[in-house]
């Protein structure tokens, strides 16, 4: 299943499927018992995945709304962001780095979410906003120290995350989360891409194109650390919750190890596709305020 969430008429984010190529189903309209919130949901998932899928062999028409006449928000509201540097073989060697024996955390705040069509607001305390499209996890129960063999089945799907980096404020000290946490850095979705639909999260190609020039083309085999070790290593520490969000890492390619370096201006499109889980396609514009 492809879940996300719409803005309504209101401005309100309204929990929706993708019922057929260009059709959402919105969930509560189609069965009013179902959350209006998709958060909710994925806390659910394993007991409302059924009838959610009966519904989308239904179509109910009065529940139906076409995909082009609405904005997709982000699928979800993350709890916790955990991105993780460095996971790369390629992303590792243009940084000068060597690979990590243990990964590279970082916490990138939920302030920083915005959705898969939304624009990337440059601030106007950095000249260095950089891109880098990863595959991202979402949890799908309370997990804590999962044997490496199960993490896969704690996962409820997948989403691609543009994990939007200022490199100057990144690189300020030795801790990357300011870099990595303005309002609008972590575009996500476009929807969340259940796990049942990617049964091997290590063979998935990512391509990033920036004003349609490709600038990252690789494939989550290149991952230092996999999906499940990530699980794994940071369920060992952290408990993991309903909704939380692992950003795995992403590939070469980025624009800060370009020569010359490219960096996002005003007006650029910053696309970020992932093999079975769709595209994001994000705007960049100047701070409000900023010209
Ligand atoms: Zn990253």
């Amino acid at each position: 299943m492809r879940l996300g969430s719409y803005y309504d008429g209101n401005g309100a984010l309204r929990a929706c499927a993708l019922a057929r190529e260009s059709t959402l189903l919105d969930l509560a309209a189609a069965d009013e018992s179902l959350p209006t919130e998709l958060l909710t949901v994925v806390n659910h998932l394993a007991d409302l995945a059924p009838r959610i899928e009966q519904l989308i062999g239904q179509t109910p028409a009065d529940a139906c709304v076409p995909l082009e006449t609405v904005q997709l928000g982000p699928p979800f509201q993350p709890g916790k962001i955990i991105g993780i540097g460095l996971n790369y073989r390629d992303h590792a060697a243009e940084t000068g780095q060597a690979l990590p024996d243990f990964p590279t955390v970082f916490a990138k705040f939920p302030n920083a979410v915005t959705g898969p069509s939304e624009p990337i607001r440059l601030p106007a305390s950095s000249a260095q906003v950089d891109y880098e499209g990863e595959l991202g996890a979402v949890i799908g129960r309370r997990s804590r120290a999962v044997p490496q063999s199960e993490a896969l089945a704690v996962v409820a799907g997948y989403v691609i995350v543009n994990d939007v980096s200022a490199r100057d404020v990144q690189n300020r000290t030795s801790q990357w989360t300011l870099g990595k946490s303005f309002d609008s850095f972590a575009p996500i979705g476009p929807f969340l891409v259940t796990a049942d639909e990617i049964p091997d999260p290590q063979r998935l190609a990512l391509a990033v194109r920036v004003n349609g020039e490709l600038v990252q083309d690789s494939t989550t085999a290149n991952m230092v650390f996999s999906v499940a070790e990530l699980v794994c290593l940071l369920s060992e520490i952290i408990t993991l919750e309903p909704g939380d969000l692992i950003t795995t890492g992403t590939p070469g390619g980025v624009g800060a190890a370009r020569v010359p370096p490219l960096f996002l201006h005003d007006g650029d499109v910053v696309e970020v596709a992932i093999e079975r889980l769709g595209m994001l396609r994000n705007p960049v514009t100047a701070a409000l305020g900023v010209s």
